[in-house]
């Protein structure tokens, strides 16, 4: 169901996604990923963002890990492509991965969800690690929308109960890779 007056990998709330990114494919602590959006955002800034080199460990091997994931907003809440503004300026090596795998990655949140099943998302977690999770995960989702029909109902001890069965979810996914 595509509602194109919502972008589902942005649709407020300080909820971002970038897990067909790789956003979630590295074996970092909530600190080091801090630091690496950091550094990533300051770099494109200055202009040698394509020279990355470090390698990190993933989560799943051989799975996407872009580095042009990154911090978007000055508040280092929201991530994003941080080559997907300057388009222009991409080198033909970046237009050619542009065109060959980001433009054919299928998400099925974005065919699947209603904008109420999207905000809910959002508007419940408000971050880029737990928000992505939670579109991916379409019956939970749905399950949560279901029973509380808007965030605001949801207790903080409910929440801390999202959170765990989410983290759970994506140690699943990671197994099942
Ligand atoms: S998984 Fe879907 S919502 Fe997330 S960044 Fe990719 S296209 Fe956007
Ligand atoms: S270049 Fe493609 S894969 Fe990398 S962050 Fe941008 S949209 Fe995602």
């Amino acid at each position: 169901m595509i509602d194109l007056s919502l972008n589902i990998c942005r649709p407020g709330f300080n909820a971002t996604c970038s897990l067909c990114c790789g956003s979630h494919n590295y074996s970092l602590t909530p600190g080091e990923y801090n630091q690496l959006f950091k550094l990533r955002s300051i770099r494109i800034k200055n202009g040698f963002f394509v020279n990355e080199t470090e390698k990190f460990q993933e989560v799943v091997p051989g799975a996407m890990q872009c580095k042009y994931v990154g911090y978007t907003d000055r508040g280092k809440n929201e991530i994003g492509c941080l080559i997907h503004e300057s388009e222009p300026k991409m080198t033909s090596s970046e237009k050619e991965f542009f065109r060959k795998v980001c433009s054919t990655f299928y998400c099925k949140g974005r065919d699947v969800l209603t904008k109420k099943e999207i905000l809910f998302a959002a508007e419940l977690t408000r971050d880029w690690f737990y928000y992505p999770i939670l579109i991916t995960e379409i019956n939970y989702l749905r399950k949560l929308v279901n029973i509380y029909d808007n965030p605001s109902k949801i207790t903080d001890n409910e929440m801390k109960k999202i959170k765990d069965d989410l983290i759970v979810i994506l140690n699943c996914y990671i197994n099942e890779s």
